[in-house]
């Protein structure tokens, strides 16, 4: 842990950088709120939560004041902050060779390649490398419509697939998003049985009606006319919505039945997220790409890619892929991939997540959900939770976001940094999380949900 600063004496210019480069939370936040044009928010109403240093599942600020981070950042840190042998990577490869363009070929970038190929089933023989997650949706869209020479895409009302021109339309989470590049994207709902839009009473209800409804849209938009049925494997900004048994591979029918692409999104879901390499693992079901980001490389360095299989990558042998940028595959982000992995399979840390899940977090969380008023449902899979927060139980109406800020605000005081999203509060921990600092969190969780339902009106 760094120790923490003191420099009472520096008083930097309204928004600027102290003058001996030395910082406080104090001087940070002034510099950042003044300078830094923040995404996804409103600019005058910015959070003051300032991290200095991190290390594991902790992160800390400039007082050296630590939090157990709940939330993996946006649940990209799979591996924990500043693991020694991913730093160590990006350092070397930086000493090595710091940049190269995308269509020369390199070692480390061909090592990232079979890494990840190596986890995947047989069949993928190809990555496409992108610099996140929605440049990877937005290149297995691209991919879909070539290979199939069609055009529209079906995804779910509730999803998020990225914030870039296909990738925003394609997701249903933001329909208040201008819609200019909307052409050719229609939306599905997928299951979700505790707010179900299909008045389904059990999981195999909601599975095959969920289906019926997929089947129909896809028959009256004109299946001819659809390149691919893009879904995000377990919904995650939407609230963890672990898929019923049998969905999945439902929907893998309905794409062979009419010819369309099937794109899983293990953007959240993959790399060990949900106690699997790969989330469709868990359903039984292989798709035709799969796009991933966040925990390949836990987000050290930006990365992300499109798992392609045989078929359509041999598309492209004698047809060019309209499709890449300036620093897609970047050498520092493939060797922080190989770093990554490597470490994963050697710290054995996608069973770690399975078994903190099924050991630690679930058990708390179904607890909880017994004891407290609050909790609506608990669900997920690995380190991959949602508690959803209900003002009554009955009409499961969630909770306002007063609620909400004042759950946030008691995590941030009792030491836990949460993930939370509408009326729920994602339980997302890094997959090395131990059972102890599992239970610590929990313990917080409790505490504060406790205190907040009894506070509440
Ligand atoms: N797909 C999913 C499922 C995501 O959760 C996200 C980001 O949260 C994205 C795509 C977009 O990834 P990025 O922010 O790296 O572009």
């Amino acid at each position: 842990m760094t120790s923490p600063t003191s420099v009472e004496h520096v008083s930097p210019a309204p928004g600027g950088a102290p003058a001996d480069g030395s910082w406080t939370d104090a001087t940070v936040l002034a510099a950042d709120h003044g300078l830094v044009f923040h995404s996804w928010s409103a600019q005058g109403r910015l959070p003051d939560f300032v991290v200095a240093g991190a290390s594991g599942c902790r992160v800390w600020n400039h007082a050296g004041r630590t939090w157990l981070d709940f939330s993996s950042q946006l649940v990209n840190t799979n591996l924990g902050h500043q693991h020694p042998a991913v730093v160590a990577a990006i350092q070397e490869q930086a000493g090595l060779l710091a940049t190269i363009a995308p269509a020369t070929a390199n070692a480390t970038r061909a090592a990232a390649a079979s890494k990840i190929l190596a986890h995947a089933p047989a069949g993928f023989t190809k990555v496409f490398f992108t610099n996140g997650g929605a440049d990877a949706n937005e290149n297995a869209i691209r991919m879909a419509r070539v290979h199939t020479g069609r055009d529209k895409v079906v995804s779910a009302y509730r999803s998020y697939h990225g914030n870039t021109a296909a990738a925003v339309v394609a997701t249903g989470d933001w329909r208040r998003v201008p819609n200019e590049y909307a052409r050719g994207h229609v939306h599905a709902f997928g299951p979700y049985l505790y707010r179900s839009e299909f008045w389904a009473t059990t999981q195999g209800e909601e599975s095959a009606r969920a289906l019926e409804h997929l089947e129909r849209v896809v028959q009256s938009e004109g299946a001819a006319s659809i390149a691919a049925i893009l879904l995000e494997t377990v919904p995650g900004t939407a609230g963890v919505l672990v898929p019923p048994p049998g969905y999945l591979r439902g929907v893998r029918q309905i794409a062979d039945r009419y010819g369309i692409v099937l794109i899983l999104d293990e953007v959240m879901a993959g790399f060990g997220r949900t106690g699997s390499w790969f989330a469709f693992e868990d359903h039984d079901v292989v798709p035709d790409l799969v796009t991933f980001a966040k925990g390949v490389n836990s987000g050290y360095v930006p990365a992300g890619g499109v798992l392609i299989c045989d078929a359509i990558a041999r598309t492209f042998d004698d047809q060019v892929f309209p499709g890449g940028l300036t620093y897609s595959g970047h050498p520092l982000a493939m060797a922080a991939i190989v770093a990554t992995i490597t470490a994963m399979e050697d710290e054995r840390v996608v069973e770690n997540a399975a078994r903190i899940g099924a050991e630690v977090i679930g058990p708390a969380l179904r607890e909880l959900a017994a004891a407290n008023p609050l909790v609506g449902e608990v669900r997920g899979t690995g380190v991959f939770w949602a508690i959803e927060l209900v003002a009554d139980r009955g009409t499961r109406e969630p909770v306002p976001p007063a609620v909400m800020a004042r759950v946030r605000a008691l995590c941030l005081e009792r030491g836990l940094l949460p993930f939370t999203a509408d009326n729920r509060v994602h339980v997302v921990p890094p997959c090395v999380i131990t059972a102890q600092e599992a239970h610590e969190g929990l313990a917080i969780l409790r505490s504060v949900l406790d205190d907040v339902a009894a506070q509440a009106p």
